[in-house]
């Protein structure tokens, strides 16, 4: 069994972004080779296989007390943008099972899957907005923790609004839902109107799920 992490980031101003394959955690034998599949832009392992959480949702996450109390509409309307997928799967995606979570401020492999609000960012990446860390075993993802990038350094102007009529700055609810769809396992695409692009301007709406987008989860989620 061998078990894997990738760390997905949004990039706003550089031109790189994308996946960085970190390390793999540690190997251990006996695993049965597995059939290579098509992408649909999810990230595969080393076997050719997408990885996601297969039969194991809603994906059951947690809201981290460094996350504003603002931030949570946004959060529910990202969720909510993936209703469709909801409808076709005939149960939930995605389900908050606690708000305002105490626990370290250090994202790590601890069985949950955390948002988390940091103030402490990579001084060498100032660029991101987010980004989420995926952990698998085989082809299952068990855990995904999401960081939004609250550094002073960055100063981002998160934009909370419901609105979106005339945003300013990083539109929090696109900036969630592109996180959400790392969280099921998809990659960046150039793919034009994709919430999977690697990059979101400021004063860009970008939540809606494309047709591909949603293309994609089917042929993972809900295939046939
Ligand atoms: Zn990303």
């Amino acid at each position: 069994m061998n078990l894997f992490f990738l760390n997905l980031t949004w990039s706003a101003r550089w031109s790189l972004g994308g996946l960085i394959l970190l390390s793999s955690l540690f190997a251990m034998g006996c695993q049965r080779p597995l059939a290579p599949e098509k992408s649909c832009q999810f990230y595969q392992n080393p076997d050719g296989q997408r990885v996601s959480w297969k039969k194991n949702l809603p994906v059951k996450l947690y809201v981290h007390s460094s996350v504003p109390t603002e931030a949570y509409q946004p959060l529910r309307e990202a969720i909510d943008q993936y209703k469709e997928l909801e409808k076709e799967l005939g149960k939930p995606v995605f389900q908050i099972v606690g708000y305002g979570v105490d626990a370290p401020p250090t994202p790590s492999r601890d069985g949950n899957s955390m948002i988390y609000w940091l103030s402490d960012w990579e001084a060498d990446r100032p660029s991101e907005q987010g980004r989420t860390t995926v952990y698998w075993s085989g082809n299952s993802i068990y855990e995904a923790d999401m960081r939004i990038n609250a550094s002073p350094m960055s100063a981002f102007e998160f934009n909370f609004a419901s609105d979106h009529n005339s945003p300013n700055g990083t539109d929090l609810r696109s900036l969630f839902v592109h996180e959400l769809g790392h969280v099921l396992g998809l990659e960046h695409t150039d793919a034009p109107g994709s919430v999977m692009n690697t990059h979101l301007q400021e004063g860009t709406i970008r939540a809606t799920l494309s047709a591909e987008d949603l293309n994609d989860l089917r042929c993972e989620y809900t295939p046939g």
